[in-house]
């Protein structure tokens, strides 16, 4: 049996004082032993100094490594080279190479995909790749065959780890593995996992992230909505019954969206630590 990764993702808040609480959120986050932590990226490239800073502060300070998401939103080749040179600089070994987003107003820049990206990074040298994948296919792929092959092409490009986009109906992520099994993509994936805290920024995650809500959840919101500590521990439930069954079918890691809030990743991790020391069941 192999331990299973746990692993979590933070943002670089907007503020001063959001600055200031996310140092100390990390030191929480730190007693979980989380085997990575991911620092998301701005969209449209705002928050990339902080991104860095955050990610040396993992690395560094806290003696867990740390990946620095990257997108090539408004990116040229030049100021990549000086990203990266700077990340090297700070102790950050792992990017999250990602196209990124258009803001309105924004441009890509030199790099139309994330594979571009990907092999830019991979010739640069010096870090370990990671990749975004998709357990309900991406929202502007023409199909689910396409969006496989994507998978397969970060894969031949030597992308090392996938973290998956959220999701709440676990048979989609069974799909994706089988299909990626049989497309001989045999990169680990951490499997991303959303925990719904507050009823009322659903449906904006929703929007953003194009996933599906199933009935259960729908249900729990209809029923529970109104009452934030009733739904903040259905929320807590519903991640830890998702994360118990996907550890049950042998997933390689379990990637917490922590929305910085120690407390959410504490209150889930106490109930699957014991999961995560056992190791899988199935594989
Ligand atoms: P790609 O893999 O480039 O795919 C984008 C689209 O282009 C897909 O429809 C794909 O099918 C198509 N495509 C890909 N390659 C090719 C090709 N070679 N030829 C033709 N078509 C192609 N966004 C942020 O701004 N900041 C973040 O920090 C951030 N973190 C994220 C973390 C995770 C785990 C995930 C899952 C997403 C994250 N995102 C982030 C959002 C992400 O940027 C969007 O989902 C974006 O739409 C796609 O990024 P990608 O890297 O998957 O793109």
């Amino acid at each position: 049996m192999t331990k299973i990764d746990f692993s979590l993702e933070v943002f670089p808040p907007k503020d001063s004082v959001g600055v200031e609480e996310i140092y100390k959120s990390l030191r929480q986050f730190a007693e979980l032993k989380p085997d990575y932590i991911s620092v998301t990226y701005g969209a449209g490239g705002t928050s990339q100094g902080l991104t860095a800073e955050i990610s040396s502060f993992i690395a560094k300070e806290l003696s867990i490594p740390s990946v620095a998401h990257l997108t090539c939103v408004g990116a040229t080749k030049e100021n990549i080279n000086l990203a990266l040179q700077q990340l090297k600089l700070y102790g950050v070994k792992r990017i999250l190479a990602l196209r990124g987003d258009l803001p309105e107003g924004h441009q890509l820049g030199d790099f139309k995909y994330a594979t571009d990206l990907i092999e830019f990074i991979n010739s640069f040298g010096g870090f370990d790749v990671y990749a975004a994948c998709y357990p309900e296919g991406h929202s502007q792929s023409p199909s689910y065959d396409f969006d496989i092959k994507v998978a397969k092409m970060k894969a031949d490009l030597g992308v090392k780890h996938f973290v998956s986009q959220l999701f709440f109906d676990n048979d989609d992520f069974y799909r994706m593995r089988d299909e990626y099994s049989k497309a001989g993509i045999n990169v680990p994936i951490s499997v991303g996992i959303m925990p719904l805290t507050n009823a009322k920024n659903i449906l904006r995650m929703v929007t953003l992230s194009g996933c599906k809500l199933p009935a259960q959840v729908t249900k729990m919101i209809a029923k529970f909505g109104d009452n934030q500590e009733a739904f903040y521990q259905a929320g807590i439930n519903y991640a830890i019954h998702q994360i118990t069954d996907l550890i049950s079918h042998g997933v390689d890691g379990i990637h917490l969206y922590s929305m910085n809030k120690p407390k959410t990743a504490e209150d889930i991790y106490k109930n699957i630590k014991v999961f995560l020391n056992e190791g899988s069941c199935e594989n």
